[in-house]
């Protein structure tokens, strides 16, 4: 029995994790949940899992949920804000902690789970993005285990298993294009929030759902990749794969490629990161490929896409540079949302917020945060400029 805590348990990969615990219940137990605001379902997963530690995002949310909670609320610790996060992060009697919290805010609480010394099965792109070199150096201090739940990463874990990584050629990302992948460059400029949203094969939240529309969700991975498997920026390549079979991929020195296929469905890639080394049953729907009969590979288009591009000089230039390209991203992803600037003016925000910054190598979390809040202050000038000339 392995007992899991869940960083965002009410968001997308939050909730496909419990799925999976329920299916599993002679194999995990859920020791404590954390969410943001939504109390609804929290709820129910409390009623469903019987945590012993919950945590939401500030105290006025706690007490109410204590208030719909009843009688049973008095069974439960009830906590708020970081100091609850990190209780959820570093809960005694976890064994793996789930870090699925959307954005930079999954960085600090992944750091404190490992500190805790619990093995991570690792959602938030942007603990690696951010702090990768960091945090794979404290995991190996720790002596912890770090899992990939990206699906893209998850493949690449499986194809690598049992090869030694000196005859690892290169890793091949697949993206699925997303849903303007046939459009083109004038028309993207008019694309509107609804538009981004609609993902052809993946259900996920909005955030990442308009970062695979652009592109900075593989622009991300590629990063993510750079950090999970310890290879290069000349040795990570990306495939558009529209149909999203093909997971990823890993070319071996004898011109050998070994690939990772399924359905699309996230429960596949967390069932593995939970699970490994062994292997659940009847996770995820069969793949039958007779009935999706073929599968298309194509280049990306870096042009239409700036943000992939972008992801690459950042890796390259290294540092606290994919710190404030993420953090740009961000806010970027936050005023499109709102309406206050159009899709095709992201890249442009990101690309002029790193055009100014110096990258320094960070020595500890403290850097990393400082790049980030920068990052977000110049990126939201930049914002700012651009709703009173439009
Ligand atoms: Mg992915």
């Amino acid at each position: 029995m392995k007992n899991i805590s869940i960083l965002g348990s009410t968001g997308s990969i939050g909730v496909s994790a419990l799925d999976v615990i329920a299916a599993n219940p002679t194999h995990y137990k859920v020791a404590a949940l954390s969410a943001g605001k939504n109390l609804r379902r929290l709820k129910t997963q409390i009623e469903k899992f019987s945590p012993q530690v919950v945590s939401v995002l500030d105290e006025v949310l706690a007490d109410q949920l204590v208030d719909m909670l009843g009688d049973r609320a008095s069974e439960i610790t009830i906590l708020w804000g970081p100091e609850g996060y990190r209780e959820v992060a570093s809960c005694r009697s976890a064994d793996m902690v789930i870090s699925a919290i959307v954005g930079a805010a999954g960085l600090v609480p992944t750091m404190e789970a490992i500190s805790a010394g619990k093995d991570i099965a690792l959602a938030n792109k942007e603990t690696m993005v951010m702090a990768g070199s960091l945090v794979v150096e404290h995991a190996r201090a720790k002596g912890v285990r770090i899992l990939p739940v990206d699906s893209e990463h998850g493949a690449i874990f499986q194809c690598l298993v049992g090869h030694n990584a000196r005859d690892v050629k290169k890793i091949i990302l697949t993206a699925s294009g997303g849903p303007f992948l046939n459009l083109s460059r004038q028309k993207l400029e008019y694309v509107t929030l609804n538009d981004a949203l609609k993902h052809p094969n993946w259900d996920m939240g909005q955030k990442i759902t308009i970062d695979s529309a652009s592109m900075m969700n593989k622009g991300l991975e590629v990063i993510e990749a750079r950090w999970f498997f310890d290879v290069g920026a000349d040795k990570i390549d990306v495939v558009i794969h529209p149909q999203s079979i093909v997971h990823s991929m890993v070319e071996y020195n004898d011109g050998s490629v070994i690939a990772e296929l399924g359905v699309p469905d996230m429960k596949g890639p967390i069932a593995y990161a939970l699970s490994y080394p062994e292997r659940l049953h009847d996770v995820i729907a069969p793949l039958d490929l007779c009935k999706i009969g073929m599968l298309e590979f194509i280049p990306p288009d870096v042009e239409k896409f700036k943000n992939l591009e972008l992801a690459y000089q950042a890796l390259r230039k290294g540092g606290t540079m994919p710190v404030v390209l993420n953090a740009a991203n961000e806010i970027a992803v936050e005023a499109f949302i709102e309406g206050t600037i159009k899709f095709i003016d992201m890249p442009e925000i990101i690309e002029a917020t790193m055009n100014v910054h110096s990258a320094i190598e960070p020595q500890g979390l403290a850097d990393v945060l400082k790049a980030d809040g920068w990052s977000r202050v110049h990126a939201k000038k930049i914002v700012e400029r651009m709703k009173t000339t439009q």
